[in-house]
């Protein structure tokens, strides 16, 4: 444990955050995806915890497709050998990373996994929905069926997305603010920092900042990655 603990501790500290350059592309949220941000953001939805739950079975995810396409591509795992997970927390910025090095994705993969419906979750939840009454019924909604990634927003103004495919020279930033209609891609100005896998920096809202905190965390952390079989690490505070 001491030596996960120090290969945890030689993790790049993420940078500060940083504007979309002009160049950067601009994308429309599909209207469905839309409708959906609306209502996870407007929810009277309690239990915003489940944000972790979502984010880390979502690199739980893309580890084991890692894992799996390595068997026949053993190239894939080139430069970074561990299949892992880091959370990291930044109490002053208000701020929380999650990073895998699972399979990342492409400038593509981008667009149509985190802009459009074409993703079986949202689909579910939004014919959930059709037979929700009111309020009450969207919000048992979204604990039903899990708004997956886009259950950052429950506790995030801004979410940055980083991500390395391992088939692809570039690592691209995927970025939008709550409650905008669109969402910018961009090449990273950091470069190939992540080697392979995917970074998510939420800029906590203003009533969620007590997430970045290592007692809720490690917590939080604990209790969601029961059934998750890589290792996850919980980067402690620098001062
Ligand atoms: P689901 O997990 O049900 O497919 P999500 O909303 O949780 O839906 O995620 C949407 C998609 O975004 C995923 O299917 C995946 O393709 C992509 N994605 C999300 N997080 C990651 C990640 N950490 N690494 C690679 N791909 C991801
Ligand atoms: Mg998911």
């Amino acid at each position: 444990a001491a030596a996960a603990e120090e290969a945890a501790n030689k993790i790049p500290v993420v940078e500060d955050s940083y504007e979309a350059p002009d160049d950067a592309e601009n994308f429309k949220f599909e209207a469905e995806v839309s409708r959906m941000l609306d209502i996870v953001v407007n929810s009277l939805y309690q239990n915003k915890d489940v944000f972790l739950r979502e984010l880390i079975s979502n690199a739980s995810d893309a580890l084991d497709k890692v894992r799996f396409l390595s068997i026949s591509k053993p190239e894939l795992l080139q430069g970074e050998e561990k299949l892992q997970v880091q959370i990291e927390f930044d109490s002053e910025a208000s701020t929380l990373t999650i990073r895998d090095t699972g399979i990342g994705m492409t400038h593509d993969e981008m667009i149509s996994n985190l802009g459009t419906v074409a993703r079986s979750g949202t689909t579910r939840f939004l014919q959930g929905l059709k037979g929700a009454d009111g309020e009450s019924g969207q919000v048992s909604q979204i604990g039903q069926f899990g708004v997956g990634f886009y259950s950052a927003f429950l506790v995030a103004d801004r979410v940055q997305v980083a991500s390395k495919h391992p088939e692809s020279d570039t690592q691209y930033v995927w970025t939008t603010t709550n409650g905008s209609s669109e969402f910018q891609i961009f090449a990273d100005p950091r470069g190939t920092s992540l080697v392979r896998g995917t970074e998510i920096t939420l800029f906590l809202k203003e009533d969620a900042i007590d997430y970045a905190n290592e007692t809720r965390l490690q917590t939080l952390a604990k209790h969601y990655s029961e059934f998750v079989t890589h290792p996850i690490y919980l980067r402690t505070e620098q001062t």
